[in-house]
């Protein structure tokens, strides 16, 4: 798929995070396992683009050490459930089926049953992963109308084989999760999302969605001058400003209308949809969704919610 070069390299430290979150927005308390640093798929809004310093893709994984220390983590929070994914500084399951990354925690998670793993992927193939897929592993793809992903997305699965997989994954007896992650203002978007929702609802059985995310384009300066310098304009159309946390993100009348209609559209399809917004503030959860969501606990404390009711008492 990719002339990018792939080097073995041994991390100094952990490899297990806290994902960052941002200043004064609420944060879904997530927890990344970075096996892998830089992305084949390439998309031209990576934010990785701008943070990490050449093409090179790096592997870091040691499963020994990160089983240990996942352990600690897992037996140590009793308060709520952990969920970890190895998505944040690339694509779970690009190269995985080359370099069979993820089948560690694929089975460790299996077998602790306590805390839930997710493969956030815009690459709809883990038929590897298939004989060894347990409930406690979720199957997660990036959903955008396919027009967009044609321009900017270009080495990516399609949309339907992406949605084709995560049917497979739910059959498999998987939950699956939805991003909605950049969510992008371009000419006649309201219509392409409208149809890439309904085929949501035709394809997938909505009592096995875990949870959807929804988040608008957003990017640090670093990148939107490479932007501008590309002329991506399916990625410039909108009105921006730059937020608290420096990032350049859609105007929040903006931000708000698209999160209303999406949601909508999306408990028109179940209204017991898990949906919440990625790196928002309080105030634009209120307006856009009416939930009053004062704080970070209070996200996770919903997260908690889900899951329980979903798993039932398996964890
Ligand atoms: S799939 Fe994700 S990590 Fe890979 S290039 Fe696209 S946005 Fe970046």
């Amino acid at each position: 798929m990719s002339l990018q070069k792939v080097e073995f390299v041994e991390t100094p430290g952990s490899v297990v995070r806290k994902c960052p979150g941002t200043k004064h927005h609420i944060c879904c308390g997530y927890q990344t396992i970075d096996l892998v640093e830089g992305c084949v798929l390439s998309c031209s809004y990576c934010i990785l683009k701008a943070y990490l310093r050449d093409d090179t893709i790096r592997v870091s994984c040691k499963p020994e050490g990160i089983i240990a220390e996942l352990d600690k983590m897992i037996d140590e929070r009793t308060d709520h459930i952990l969920r970890f994914g190895t998505g944040e500084l690339s694509d779970s399951l690009a190269i995985d089926r080359r370099y069979n990354l993820n089948r560690f925690l694929v089975d460790y998670f299996g077998h602790k049953q306590k805390a839930i793993l997710e493969l956030k992927s815009k690459w709809a193939d883990f038929r590897h992963l298939l004989p060894h897929l347990n409930p406690y592993t979720v199957i997660s793809f990036s959903v955008s109308p396919q027009r967009f992903i044609d321009a900017e997305e270009t080495r990516t699965s399609p949309i339907h084989k992406r949605l084709k997989a995560a049917r497979l994954a739910q059959d498999s007896g998987c939950f699956v999760g939805l991003h909605f992650d950049p969510i992008v203002i371009y000419d006649g978007f309201e219509r392409d999302y409208r149809y890439l929702i309904a085929d949501i609802g035709r394809m997938l059985d909505p009592a096995r969605i875990l949870w959807i995310s929804l988040g608008t384009l957003r990017f640090p300066p670093a990148l939107y001058d490479l932007l501008l310098q590309r002329r991506r304009r399916y990625l410039l159309s909108g009105e921006f400003i730059r937020g608290e946390d420096g990032k350049y993100r859609y105007i929040k009348t903006e931000r708000i209308r698209i999160y209303r209609m999406l949601y909508r559209l999306l408990k028109d399809i179940d209204p017991n949809l898990f949906i919440y917004l990625c790196m928002e503030r309080a105030d634009v959860w209120q307006e856009a969704l009416g939930i009053d969501m004062k704080d970070s606990e209070g996200l996770v404390g919903l997260f908690d919610e889900r899951v329980k009711n979903l798993y039932g008492g398996t964890l």
